[in-house]
């Protein structure tokens, strides 16, 4: 595979060279190489089947490359799993997936049942002999599983081929001003498909990773602090991430002298936000991109120049990379012509193969069209001009501060607790960006004397099943929650109620 080779090959070149590097730990490219072959063979003596799914789980220490690097030589996908999804939710994760092996790459104990757990700290690798090439993953095979929000009410396994990687990689090193050896910003999770932005491009073109741990992103002044001794060159995050830098004034080029480059993917980029960078970084481009976890990061993109600001009322998401084709249907999947709106379908070899071990859903969202795989996004949209422009959800998948995340899976959660009769989620908007969720509530015969209890009750419950981020905010009671004439909740209604 050619993106394992290029890394082979940088790693032999410059094994000094910085691959990955946190606020307290360094992993250069000879030591990410050597470290990851070595646990190859190790995994491989393991003699799991071929393509087995291995889980990594961690935050963003130096373990997590290397381990991904050593499932993918050893010829197994690995589904990063960060440690801010809740043990349950792990559990579930390595169930569904049928995963052979855990590696875990932080220093406490794992506590899961019928798997093998390799806790990576107290792993010994100097010994191991290395395995060759002919065990890495195919270009057909699966590289990476992410797992996602699901409407059902759990999360479903994005299967990722080396080939549509590939295809990614590719891309983001031509067409994008990516010259070699650059320092990329690494700000979202690895369970996240926003990581594999920045990561493999960065390691295709001998550039360097530059990861924001939690704790770090979650503090101002730690953030700042890391922002300034950063050398940052390529910034890859959320819109949301970026306005979250804006109430210190100080965030602007003076602060990152080096960087040249923004890449904006997973929400709308907001006209305001591209204008307040433009004016705060100066030198630095700015991309747009566009796509879901179901084709690969993104599939289209677009430089926001003076002249796009100035004509645009809502920012296009660009043009398809050159293998990928877009095509808006309507309701019977009728193509629509050039401006209409409808459903964005997108085909090409970016497109996955669909979700791990979910024949019905898979064969709901993904087909075959002119022998090129084809997922039906969900997104409205149409195009002009060969330009592709994004209208809003057609369902209850939302975005939360860049988070993805189905409304149904978090309303799925809260009717299973002991103290709820019904709910609904509704988003509450400002400036049509949702700014957090409200749950609305028919609540269970409980004994709780004030609802603030009943409330700590239900977030405790949920925090076992979700992940914080999808938590609702706020929470509201009622005694029922309105229908509409064919028997759903009738969301528009509750919402007027919700604001009444
Ligand atoms: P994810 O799988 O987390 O990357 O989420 C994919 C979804 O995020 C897409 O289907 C869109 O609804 C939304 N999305 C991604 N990029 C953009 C963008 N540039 N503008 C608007 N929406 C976006």
């Amino acid at each position: 595979m050619k993106l394992l080779t290029h890394i082979a090959q940088h790693a032999a070149r410059n094994p000094e060279q910085t691959a990955f590097r946190t606020e307290d730990q360094v992993l250069n490219y000879g030591l990410l190489w050597d470290r990851s072959s070595r646990l190859a063979s190790f995994i491989h003596a393991t003699q799991l089947g071929r393509q087995t799914p291995v889980v990594v789980y961690g935050h963003m220490g130096i373990d997590m490359p290397v381990s991904f690097l050593a499932c993918v030589q050893a010829g197994h996908p690995y589904i990063p799993v960060d440690t801010s999804i809740p043990l349950e939710r792990v559990r579930l994760i390595i169930e569904k997936s049928g995963a052979g092996l855990v590696i875990n790459t932080t220093d406490s104990i794992l506590d899961v049942d019928n798997v093998t757990v390799l806790h990576i700290p107290a792993l010994q690798l100097e010994q191991e002999e290395l395995i060759g090439d002919e065990y890495w993953v195919k270009p057909d095979e699966v590289f990476y599983i992410i797992y996602t929000s699901g409407s059902t009410g759990n999360p479903k396994g994005v299967q990722i081929t080396a080939a549509n990687l590939e295809s990614f990689t590719d891309w983001m090193t031509r067409d994008f001003p990516l010259d070699q050896g650059k320092v990329f910003l690494n700000q979202a999770p690895f369970s996240f498909d926003l990581s594999v932005m920045d990561f493999y491009p960065a390691l295709q073109s001998g550039g360097s990773i530059h990861a924001l741990e939690k704790e770090v992103s979650n503090k101002p002044k730690l953030l700042f602090d890391n922002l300034s001794r950063s050398a940052l060159q390529i910034w890859t995050s959320t819109p949301s991430f970026v306005q979250m830098c804006f109430p210190n004034p100080d965030f602007n080029q003076k602060m990152l002298p080096e960087l040249e480059l923004f890449l904006f993917c997973g929400e709308v980029l907001p006209l305001a936000v591209a204008r307040e960078l433009k004016e705060r970084f100066p030198r630095a481009r700015i991309f747009n991109t566009y796509g879901p976890t179901e084709a690969t990061v993104a599939v289209t993109s677009i430089e926001v120049t003076d002249e796009l600001l100035a004509h645009e009322k809502v920012l296009p998401v660009g043009y398809p990379k050159s293998d990928m084709r877009i095509l808006v249907v309507d309701e019977l999947d009728n193509p629509l012509p050039e401006g209409e709106k409808g459903e964005l379908i997108l085909v090409g070899p970016s497109v996955s193969k669909g979700y791990l071990c979910e024949p019905l859903l898979t064969e709901s969202a993904f087909g075959i069209i002119n022998g090129m795989n084809a997922y039906r996004t969900g997104d409205a949209g149409y195009i002009q001009d060969g330009l592709v422009y994004c209208q809003g959800r057609l369902d209850y998948q939302i975005k939360l501060h860049g988070y993805r995340m189905e409304l149904e899976e978090i309303e799925f959660h809260l009717n299973q607790s002991e103290y709820i009769k019904s709910a609904i989620i509704i988003p509450h908007t400002r400036n049509e960006e949702i700014e957090y969720l409200i749950a609305a509530v028919v609540p269970a015969d409980h004994d709780f004397d004030k609802e603030y209890k009943l409330t700590a009750a239900i977030r405790k419950d949920l925090a076992l099943r979700l992940p914080a981020y999808m938590i609702p905010r706020k929470f509201t009671y009622y005694t029922a929650i309105p229908m509409t004439m064919n028997g759903k909740a009738d969301r528009k209604k509750m919402k007027e109620e919700v604001f009444a």
